[in-house]
């Protein structure tokens, strides 16, 4: 099998994947536990929040363990509004559903206004009207997601935080997809809160974190025991954890290196498929560098078009469809129809990681010419 799916999930490290299994074995006490067995659980978390607190530019206290991606953006949009008393969320149409599906929740029982940024047909949030949401705005929070999950599109940082200044908001930014694919500081980049998942970076499932800047006083959103400084109530996933610290570490040994080489090959996909498929386009701004795993292609539509991800999957080659083509309708995905670009064309988003190489990227391109040609 090919993988090109790493925006959905990454294969776990080989070493990862090591330290968890001993771990397993070795270190089954509750890290609650005042004895020797809880103990040794206690620390492997204490170190593990350390290395990753670390090579985030952060401090400790500042990261809280949550089960992935999902529940850190389900923690921070409901502390913003039961805790922080935040009465205006402003994000974007194309969040991930852990951001607007959220949103959409929270506004069913709570009452708050929800505003959602203007984006244009290459998939870039307007400042201006950023500025104009955030004027004469009750208390604040901009909710805008640091690398687009579908079309890999980033978010213009510095500019956003300087609207969040100026209008007194916070900003919150959901890093899961940038989090070991950059060398990130969360401090340098003025976020207040940002989630990270440790399945996106080669890391297990059902680990993740949630960074608060500190001086911002959050309380529980699952409750229960004391743990995580009484943040998030649950026993916690201690091997997990520890493979996250590892697979973060890992990931940011070689990350210049590895930058270079999956960005080389997604040049080289785009470059190859425009010469054998020139009606092809893509989705996302491609003047500008967006993230540098993902490419997401505008396809023509025909007939053969239809159920692509599965004709793929039968050539032995795994991508996901950025509509719902990929499950036999052929309404678009929610980021797609953001961009408002017409005609509509299936969108096939490849995402890479360093394991992947360029005869994988050939043997795609002659599957879909095989397919479409
Ligand atoms: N946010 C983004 C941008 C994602 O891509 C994902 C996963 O696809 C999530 C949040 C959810 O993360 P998790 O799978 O850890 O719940």
């Amino acid at each position: 099998m090919i993988y090109l799916d790493n925006a959905a999930s990454t294969s776990i490290e080989p070493e990862v994947i090591e330290l968890m299994c001993r771990l397993t074995g070795e270190n089954f006490g509750n890290p609650s536990s005042i004895h020797e067995h809880g103990r040794r659980s206690k620390l492997l978390i204490e170190n593990s929040r350390k290395r990753i607190a670390t090579l985030l530019g952060v401090s400790s206290s500042e990261i809280i363990f949550t089960s992935g991606g999902t529940e850190a953006n389900n923690l921070i949009l409901w502390s913003c509004l039961l805790d922080l008393k935040i009465k205006h969320f402003v994000t974007s149409p194309l969040e991930h559903p852990a951001v607007l599906k959220t949103l959409e929740n929270i506004s069913k029982h709570f009452d708050l206004k929800i505003s959602y940024v203007n984006v244009n047909s290459e998939g870039h949030i307007d400042i201006g009207h950023l500025d104009l949401l955030l004027k004469n705005s009750p208390p604040s929070v901009v909710s805008l997601m640091h690398a687009n999950n579908e079309i890999g599109n980033l978010l213009p940082v510095k500019q956003v935080k300087k609207m969040c200044d100026k209008h007194n908001a916070l900003f919150h930014s959901d890093t899961v997809q940038t989090i070991g694919k950059y060398q990130i500081n969360l401090h340098s980049l003025g976020f207040d809160f940002a989630v990270a998942s440790a399945h996106k970076f080669h890391g297990p499932k059902g680990a993740g974190f949630v960074y608060t800047k500190s001086g911002i006083e959050i309380k529980p959103f699952i409750t229960g025991g004391v743990q995580e400084r009484n943040i998030r109530a649950g026993t916690e996933n201690v091997y997990g954890i520890a493979g996250m610290a590892l697979a973060l570490e890992l990931a940011m040994k070689d990350i210049e290196k590895n930058q270079k080489y999956i960005a080389g090959l997604k040049q080289n996909l785009k470059e190859k498929i425009k010469q054998e498929i020139p009606e092809i386009e893509f989705y996302g701004d491609e003047s500008k560098e967006g993230l540098y795993t993902i490419v997401n292609l505008r396809l023509p539509a025909n007939e053969r078009s239809e159920m692509l991800p599965h004709k793929l999957d039968i050539e032995g080659i795994c991508v996901s469809g950025g509509s719902a083509c990929s499950s036999g309708s052929s309404k678009p995905s929610h980021v797609i129809s953001s961009l408002g670009l017409k005609p509509e064309r299936p969108s096939l988003r490849i995402s890479f990681s360093k394991y992947n190489k360029q005869d994988e990227v050939d043997k795609l391109i002659r599957a879909l010419k095989k397919i479409y040609l």
